[in-house]
């Protein structure tokens, strides 16, 4: 059977909403008139997600179960996706039903105008915290302006895209993944469509805050040296500020001013100093680590169960 439209869910113990995201998906897609598949990455659910896709597997054989053997994260499950899925277009949704199914038959429509990624752009969040709505305001914000690629403000990682772009993105193994970032560096024609991210379905959200922060974390170092260059201009600047400190306090010193005496001075600047070289160490570490992680070229990640690709 030849595939038009892949649908690709991770799925991280959302047994509530699997049955409602199956319906909607469904009931959109038919509607389309396309071939389809539901590719539903199972990412170590506990809660009995992975029976309840099993099950719809059995049902319907537009349902593809990929089953992890642990949790490995949502940018994985996604590239578990990407790998997985067989259709034309592949698109990635969250399985809360956050991202409205009914969003898809645009997505299609530009697909079809000819551009090879299209990302649904958040022009409104519903039922999120102040909390939520303003780091992740920043965060893209400060992505956008550090890294080198221009990821879309207020993009998530619910997109179309062609088959094209699925198999150069299938490529890029990177450890430390970022999804949105990946798909726009690939380049290809893209364009935006705005949608109204809704409440979640049910459940509670999987991201805590030190899961947005390590995402931060690595959209910012999977495509920026700016953390790396910060110690340079730190260097820089404090190396300036010494070579003109040095002939004011040789001066003042021989016309017989205190003015820079006292071990307060001497204390202040060594723990200033001290605390910005083990940032700098510590910002050197964090891209060392990932270069390890890297090298060791462990698997992506670990399938239990899943349906030939
Ligand atoms: N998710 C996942 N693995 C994880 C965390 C989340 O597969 O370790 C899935 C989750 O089931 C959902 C999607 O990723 O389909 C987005 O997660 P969530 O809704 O919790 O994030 P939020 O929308 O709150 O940012
Ligand atoms: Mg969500």
């Amino acid at each position: 059977m030849s595939v038009e439209i892949s649908v690709v869910a991770p799925v991280y113990n959302e047994l509530e909403s699997l049955p409602e995201l199956y319906r909607r998906v469904c009931e959109v897609i038919t509607l389309t008139g396309f071939t389809w598949e539901l590719v539903l990455v199972d990412d170590g659910s506990t809660d009995g997600s992975t029976e309840r896709i099993r099950e719809l597997a059995s049902q319907d054989e537009h349902v593809r179960p990929v089953i992890f053997a642990r949790n490995f994260g949502h940018q994985v499950a996604i590239t578990a996706g990407w790998d997985y899925a067989r259709g034309n277009a592949v698109v990635i949704m969250d399985a809360d039903l956050q991202d409205p199914p009914e969003l898809i038959p645009e997505l299609v429509a530009k697909w079809k105008e000819g551009y090879e990624v299209v990302y649904a752009v958040r022009a409104e969040r519903e039922g999120e915290t102040w909390f939520k709505k303003t780091t992740a305001s920043l965060f893209y914000r400060v992505v956008y302006r550090i890294t080198d690629v221009k990821i879309p403000v207020d993009t998530g990682d619910f997109r179309l895209m062609d088959r094209k772009v699925v198999d150069v993105l299938k490529t890029m193994r990177e450890k430390y993944r970022f999804p949105r970032g990946m798909s726009a560096w690939v380049g290809f024609r893209q364009v935006g469509v705005p949608y109204k991210r809704a409440e979640r379905f049910a459940g509670v959200t999987k991201y805590p805050f030190k899961k947005m922060f390590t995402l931060a974390l690595n959209a910012i170092t999977g495509f920026s040296y700016f953390p790396l260059q910060l110690a340079t201009y730190f260097g820089f600047a404090c190396a300036g500020v010494a070579i003109i400190a040095i002939p004011v306090v040789i001066i003042l010193r021989m016309t017989g001013s205190q003015f820079f005496g006292g071990q307060a001075t001497t204390l202040l600047s060594v723990l200033f100093l001290g605390g910005v070289q083990l940032i700098c160490v510590g910002v050197v570490g964090e891209y060392l680590g990932r270069i390890y992680d890297e090298v060791k070229g462990r698997p992506l990640y670990i399938v239990r169960e899943a349906p030939e690709k």
